[in-house]
């Protein structure tokens, strides 16, 4: 019996294919001693022994896909395994205190990790990550509950997890995973603007598709309307074949739009540019018209690793992209660590709150070696095409004002070194927090130019977190409180003969977009697979009508008004 199961579309398209189940293990243990220290020894030795193959598999197979640079993390992890400086003290560990084989396995590797992470010296820290990796695998083999890498799917699959990470999400084979559905989420977790731009198709906050499918049975995911069915009847498997037949071809009409220039239909224009995670992610801006990146979300980079990027491989991510690009335009922010985007390698301690809390600029100015590492790439890049800086999560002028120092203090050695650098670099900031709208005006005589995060700057209007899926109804971008603080940013830009975009999923939603074109925002940065369908709305409407419509919803009471107004005018 089909049962269908109602979700937050975060991916457009149709996949239809069997259930994989990301499974977690518990790798909780129990302490107790053992009365058979050889059986355990020969436990340990075995676990080491599977955890090598698998290690080795995976370091062939990255070798292959990936190249020697992604190959050698794995490396380092087989150097570990085979170290008798950390086997041998586990092995006695084994036989002197009788401790059963996961006990003294967790014991000497967490001596081990921590006193490698409290020296000073990189190398060493590396180590430390390292061994923590290798020793979660040995004990998962020991407990008999092994780890799935997502990376190892060879068959064509929907994913289905309580929830997925971003560099759960950027191991993802889209050859093989097909689509993917998660019992929490919203729109605007990372993992769900992932999928966006590898085109999977995804419905998150489902709140229980891990408990309402087995792993091999049909799986529909519909990232047009947000539903996933489990176990379809004939009938609606071929109403959703169907289903995805007529979205293929609506992408084709739209594909026609690719070489079109963004304008309404009275000429006003507008700039449609991207969203992008990787270099990778280029080739589907390329393809889906996009005249720019309005939005490289850099931390990317910096995840799925387990230490800092170099300045040289930043700068050569960073050269590519504003090489690929030409003329275009490509907005690089910073790093933007935080709230959901963790980097494990920093062991920074466990918040309470961690989207209100030490992230993105506020780390980067504290932690500003870091930081400076990232300016100096970008700054070098900045010499190879049309490259502006932005700062995330800026609450207030100060923030800015020591970023920009240091940039500028990077500037002047870089130069001084005789290494060439952009003179004429613009460098904006994100508006994310509703301080920062309410500052606009004296902003405004500062930045370069503003892009309004609206991910951000409605959950904190709002208050309501953009993971929580039981707050997700007060995640509403045509909320006549978001329209005023937008109308604010871009009106206090404009006065200083400064630009605004908008670089949140709201930039990309066809009922808002009428709405900010009203309210004259220059640049719309968006996923790469919504800029032809947003091509294609723009032609429709003229500047006039849509000042029209965005001067009665700001002062309209609730959102549903707002949305009732623009799709009964524009949809
Ligand atoms: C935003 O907050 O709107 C934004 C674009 O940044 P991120 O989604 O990466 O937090
Ligand atoms: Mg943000």
């Amino acid at each position: 019996m089909a049962k269908k199961l109602t979700g937050i579309a975060a991916s457009s398209g149709i996949a239809i294919a069997k259930a994989f189940r990301m499974e977690v293990p518990d790798l909780s243990f129990d302490d107790s001693q053992t009365d058979d220290p050889d059986q355990e020894i020969v436990k340990l030795d075995q676990a080491l022994a599977t955890s090598t193959e698998e290690l080795e598999a995976i370091r062939e197979k990255t070798l292959n896909d990936l190249g020697e640079e992604h190959a050698e993390i794995f490396s380092a992890h087989l150097l570990v395994l085979r170290d008798p400086e950390l086997i041998d003290p586990i092995k006695q560990k084994i036989s002197d205190d009788r401790s059963n084989a996961a006990k003294a396995l967790s014991e000497v590797t967490d001596m081990f990790v921590s006193m490698f992470e409290s020296m000073d010296n990189e190398y060493m820290q590396e180590r430390a990550a390292d061994i923590r990796d290798v020793s979660k695998r040995v004990l998962a083999h020991i407990l008999g509950k092994p780890i799935v890498s997502l990376a190892e799917i060879q068959e064509e699959v929907i994913l289905l997890a309580d929830d997925l990470t971003p560099s759960d999400t950027a191991q993802l084979n889209k050859a093989f995973v097909l689509g993917f559905a998660t019992d929490i989420g919203g729109r605007t977790s990372h993992s769900a603007i992932m999928a966006r731009s590898m085109e999977i198709p995804a419905v998150v906050g489902t709140k229980s598709i891990t408990e309402s499918a087995e792993a091999g049975q049909t799986v529909i995911v519909d990232g047009l309307d947000g539903e996933v069915i489990v176990d379809p009847s004939d009938d609606e498997l071929a109403a959703y074949r169907k289903k995805q037949e007529d979205f293929e071809a609506q992408k084709k009409e739209w594909a026609k739009l690719k070489n079109e220039p963004s304008v309404t239909k009275d000429g006003v224009q507008v700039e449609l540019v991207a969203n992008i995670g990787t270099p990778d992610d280029l080739e589907g801006v390329k393809n889906n018209g996009g005249e720019g990146v309005g939005l490289y979300r850099t931390e990317f980079l910096y995840m799925g690793r387990d230490e800092l990027p170099t300045e040289e491989e930043q700068f050569e991510a960073y050269k590519k992209v504003v090489e690929e690009m030409g003329e275009h335009p490509v907005v690089i922010r910073t790093l933007d660590i935080g709230g959901d985007k963790e980097l494990p390698y920093l062991d920074l301690p466990k918040e309470m709150n961690p989207f209100l809390g030490f992230r993105a600029i506020r780390l980067c100015l504290e932690k500003d070696d870091m930081f400076r590492v990232q300016l100096r790439a970008l700054l070098r890049a900045s010499a190879f095409g049309n490259l502006k800086i932005m700062f995330p999560m800026i609450a207030t002028l100060e923030e800015f004002r020591q970023g920009k120092a240091m940039l500028e203090e990077e500037k002047a050695k870089l130069v001084a070194d005789g290494v060439q650098v952009s003179d004429d670099l613009e460098v904006g900031i994100m508006v994310e927090i509703p301080s920062t709208a309410v500052m606009a005006p004296q902003f405004a005589k500062e930045v370069d130019f503003f892009s309004i995060g609206t991910n951000d700057l409605i959950q904190y209007t709002m208050a309501a977190d953009r993971m929580n899926e039981q707050v997700s109804y007060l995640y509403q971008p045509y909320n006549p409180a978001i329209l005023n603080l937008v109308k604010m940013v871009i009106d206090a830009s404009h006065k200083e003969g400064k630009w605004t975009g908008m670089c949140g999923e709201m930039a990309g939603d066809e009922v808002a977009i009428p709405l900010l074109v009203g309210l004259g925002l220059d640049e719309f940065s968006m996923s790469a697979t919504s800029i032809l369908p947003a091509r294609s709305q723009l032609s429709k409407l003229t500047k006039e009508q849509a000042k029209q419509t965005a001067e009665e919803a700001l002062q309209m009471n609730t959102s549903e008004e707002v949305k009732a107004l623009v799709t009964e005018r524009f949809l």
